[in-house]
């Protein structure tokens, strides 16, 4: 007898073989797959489980594992569309983050989680927590939720942006001393929580932000408390060109020279839009992870990231949202998408990347930038089960010729209909069991208009309305 079985799916397995199972079935048992193989096998050796679910017509596959995301931005969707990167930041998403109470963080991170686990993400790294978005009730939404995340406490000892030394609006300032400690305390209260489904990592600021002996500190605290480590960088040229003029570095080189490489801690550097070729072989030989957000490098007019090329090179890439602002969806079907196809037009190659690569990419890759490491991002016994199901029944997805590219192209996150986080069904047939839905939508779309309300501002169609 086990918990949950699966069966007369087709399993996209990511073992090392890439297997491809028709009328499979997954067997789970606590919180591990126990067995994974062909349906009349499986049967056979565990006739009965507490929850079955036939799958025929359906793709069972690892969930999805998202490595950048911002929980308190999800509230801000549609804040800031179609504004300049300087009017998105300072006049929208700043004032209006920097005015969030506890209780705004945790309505939002909730939102997100159930965003994400509505379309097929069952892990996530929250890229930079701010005190006032709730350093207990964030960990705790999540814990509510049934997710598995690393969450990352923004760490910053300057107001700065690259070469802008007031960038940071004063709301969102935080003290380096202060950061840190609140950092270790939550290290402490929640790391390995919740049955281990939440870690507790250092979130440093992009440089500009943070002194060298900060960043260094930071480093060495990753390493004590064997935790992770997340910064966005080389996102924008600023970046770039502040790391060569200050200290006559790449990004990477710098770095180094900040003790923010493995491979002895993981490190997740987002976006690296602008990161030179000469920094690849830095990034393989230290395993860091490079984390792609391509609707947010879209959106924002940051540029195209030379993702294709970092894969070729032996980099560690794996998929992230961002944030509500910034995508503003959290669903990594469409970002995979995204990341399979821009990169053909960029290098005029259709074949740079398949979907395979990028399927890749929001699993096996993912899980491998976490502390979770190989425990995740593929269904094999012995795994963690995080375990998502994927309706094909629909018009705009049969015929299904290759289920992988099919995925990749056609489908979208509310194909997702069944979701298991550690061994428990959070969704099934896309009713969220673990929290109220209903009642976060009506919470979000009152507060949401409150929060910006708070700052002046009253955003709306560009359009004249008609009330
Ligand atoms: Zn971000």
């Amino acid at each position: 007898m086990v918990s949950i079985l699966l069966k007369h799916g087709t399993v996209i397995t990511m073992n090392e073989r890439r297997e491809i199972i028709k009328d499979g079935a997954v067997a789970i048992d606590g919180n591990r797959i126990v067995a994974v193989g062909k349906t009349s096998d499986i049967v056979k050796e565990y006739p009965r489980a507490d929850r079955e679910y036939n799958c025929t017509h359906r793709l069972i596959l690892p969930g999805f594992v998202d490595c950048h995301v911002h929980l308190a931005q999800a509230l801000l969707r549609g804040c800031a569309d179609d504004l300049s990167l300087v009017d998105w930041l300072t006049k929208r998403v700043h004032p209006l983050q920097g005015s969030y109470t506890p209780r705004e963080g945790e309505l939002s991170a909730k939102l997100c989680c159930i965003e994400m686990i509505k379309s097929g993400t069952t892990c996530f790294v929250e890229s930079s927590l701010h005190w006032k978005y709730g350093l207990d009730e964030v960990p705790r939404a999540v814990e509510e939720v049934g997710m598995r995340g690393a969450i990352s406490k923004k760490l910053m000892n300057l107001p700065g942006y690259a070469d802008f030394p007031e960038a940071i609006h004063p709301d969102m300032r935080e003290d380096g001393e202060t950061a840190m400690r609140q950092c270790i305390q939550m290290i402490k209260r929640w790391h390995g929580k919740a049955n281990n489904r939440i870690h507790i990592w250092f979130g440093p600021r992009t440089p500009g932000g943070a002194t060298v002996e900060y960043y260094r500190e930071i480093g060495e605290n990753a390493r004590k408390y064997q935790t992770g480590i997340t910064l966005h960088l080389a996102e924008v040229q600023d970046d770039i060109r502040y790391m060569r003029n200050e200290f006559g570095m790449t990004p990477m080189q710098f770095m180094k020279h900040c003790n923010l490489v493995g491979p002895d801690v993981k490190v997740i550097y987002v976006h690296c839009v602008w990161m030179p070729p000469e920094d690849f072989p830095i990034l393989r030989e230290t395993g860091g992870t490079v984390c792609h957000c391509p609707a947010s490098n879209l959106k924002l007019a940051s540029g195209f990231a030379p993702i294709p090329e970092m894969l070729d090179a032996g980099v560690n890439v794996a998929l992230g949202c961002d944030g509500g602002p910034s995508n503003d969806c959290y669903d990594m079907i469409r970002e995979m998408k995204l990341a399979a196809i821009i990169h053909k037009a960029r290098l005029l190659n259709p074949i740079v990347m398949p979907a395979e690569r990028v399927l890749e990419m929001a699993t096996v890759n993912g899980a491998k930038a976490t502390l979770w490491g190989d425990e995740l991002g593929s269904i094999e016994p012995g795994k963690l089960a995080d375990v998502i199901v994927v309706n094909m029944r629909k018009s705009h997805l049969v015929p299904v010729r290759n289920p992988v590219s099919t995925l990749v192209y056609a489908a979208n996150g509310s194909d997702v209909e069944t979701v298991i986080i550690d061994g428990r069904v959070v969704m099934e047939k896309r009713k969220i069991l673990t929290i109220d839905e209903e009642k976060v939508i009506e919470e979000a779309s009152r507060v949401g208009p409150e929060v910006d309300a708070r700052r002046g501002l009253r955003i709306g169609p560009n359009w004249p309305v008609i009330e």
